[in-house]
């Protein structure tokens, strides 16, 4: 049977039918549907101001490989400029190929990068290395979170030398239901309730940073990526199987599946919760070592930091307090101990993702 006419041109026919609606389009409106979407989501949610020097989180994947095509389309409309910016965390045989790819995206779309490496803004600390810290020891099944929280303090410092005004990150609205899946399932009120919107708008002089894909579907991304012709690296990290996200995903799936709405009532309803007075944080300090937010005395970069150096990995990520309670009286020191380096380039505007004030990276997904 020939494949139906486009629903929007009426001239050509179809190639598929959007995951949501159901409508027939054909490939130049699909991809034409998609990006109005996006643009509509930028300039409704205020998102990107005219002027705006844009870090776009690159990591050579499809969502931030989809996000960097798109906003450069979008570029001149809405008059921002880009930079693409990657994170080196210190992957063997993974981060060097997708590294490789967000290289090919820059020189084709002759877009400016900068790379970030953990080794060299965390004292040496690379993922490998914090892997093997953690090995045994109750936390090596958290390397996601770890890499979370260290990502976004590199991503917020690789945009400041760049000279950025704002961040995007690539997460995708299935991206979004998982994470709100995962705080209901941790019991973390505080992360359900400030997860909505579409980024976080900068308080505390971070930088401000959104999420333009974030009401678009995972299937729709990839549909793109693919009408497009995009060159991405589709491999998956070797610490992801062992994420507590991949439960929440094959939940989603489930739910999806019998609820096709699912993913976006999830996004939604991040936007509508809201914490009860007795449930919420005091208000953010200031990190005593390196100076960014914080609603302890560090912020969740220098504690882990300060944990992975004292041979001590914690997690300070979940609803309760126990993450630095746990740590022991200081000076006890484990077999991996090193002396403690100082955290490197402490922007005092980097936002602790601890802090009451924004959070869109940790525990969101364990990649840019
Ligand atoms: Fe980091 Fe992503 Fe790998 Fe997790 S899956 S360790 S967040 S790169
Ligand atoms: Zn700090």
């Amino acid at each position: 049977m020939p494949a139906p006419q486009c629903a929007s041109c009426h001239k050509a026919r179809a190639a598929l039918r959007r995951p949501r609606s159901g409508q027939a389009l054909c490939t130049t409106c699909f991809c034409a549907s998609f990006e109005a979407e996006v643009l509509h989501t930028v300039v409704a949610g205020r998102l990107l101001p005219p002027g705006a020097v844009v870090a776009v989180g690159a990591s050579g994947g499809k969502d931030s490989t989809v996000l960097a095509h798109v906003l450069r389309e979008l570029a001149p409309h809405l008059g921002i400029s880009l930079h693409l910016v990657a994170v080196d965390e210190g992957i063997g045989g993974y981060r060097d190929a997708a590294l490789a790819a967000v290289r090919r995206q820059a020189a084709r779309w002759e877009l400016p990068l900068t790379v970030v490496a953990y080794a060299e803004l965390f004292g040496g600390w690379t993922m490998d290395a914090v892997a093997r810290s953690t090995a045994g020891s109750g936390r090596s099944r958290s390397c996601c979170t770890f890499c979370g929280v260290l990502r976004r303090r590199a991503l917020e410092e690789g945009a400041r030398r760049v000279g950025a005004t704002h961040v995007v990150t690539g997460h995708n609205a299935d991206d979004m239901a998982e994470t709100v899946l995962m705080n209901f399932l941790r019991g973390d009120a505080g992360r359900l309730a400030r997860g909505g919107g579409l980024g976080s708008p900068g308080e505390g002089g971070a930088l401000p940073r959104c999420r333009p894909l974030q009401l678009a579907s995972q299937k729709e991304v990839v549909l793109y990526a693919h009408f497009r012709r995009l060159d991405y690296f589709s491999e998956e990290c070797v610490y992801a199987p062992e994420a507590f996200r991949g439960h929440a995903r094959d939940l989603l799936k489930l739910l999806e599946a019998a609820r096709p709405s699912a993913v976006l009532d999830l996004v939604h309803s991040a936007e509508r919760l809201a914490l009860a007075p007795a449930a919420r944080p005091p208000p953010p300090g200031a990190c005593s070592r390196c100076g960014a937010l914080a609603s302890r005395a560090l912020c969740q970069a220098c504690a882990l930091l300060d944990g992975l150096n004292r041979g001590r990995p914690r997690l300070a990520i979940g609803k309760g307090r126990r993450g630095l309670d746990e740590e022991g009286p200081p000076g006890r020191r484990g077999s991996h101990s090193r002396p403690d380096p100082p955290l490197r380039s402490p922007s005092p505007a980097s936002r602790d993702s601890s802090s009451p004030l924004g959070s869109d990276d940790v525990g969101v997904r364990g990649r840019l």
